[in-house]
């Protein structure tokens, strides 16, 4: 699970981009941290670079499919 220290660098948000779940191999629309929604593992990634497909990350058999939700949107400023 996601750690943190201090919770004033963190701002609560119910955008609907934290609902959605995207497959191994897309590109990450948003940068910042992911979770898979079967396992629990997360990464980091940048804007734009490709969420980790099949090969980076294996489950065991019935462990369910690889699905990639947003937990910490990284803003950047303009
Ligand atoms: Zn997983």
């Amino acid at each position: 699970m996601a750690q943190y220290k201090h919770g004033n660098f963190l701002h609560k948000s119910d955008h609907s981009e934290y609902d959605k779940k995207y497959s191994p191999g897309t590109e990450a629309p948003n940068p910042g941290i992911y979770r898979c929604v079967s396992c629990g593992d997360e990464i980091g990634i940048a804007k734009g670079h490709v969420l980790p497909p099949q090969n980076h990350h294996q489950h065991a058999p019935g462990a369910g499919k690889i699905e990639w939700q947003l937990v910490v949107f990284a803003q950047q400023r303009k």
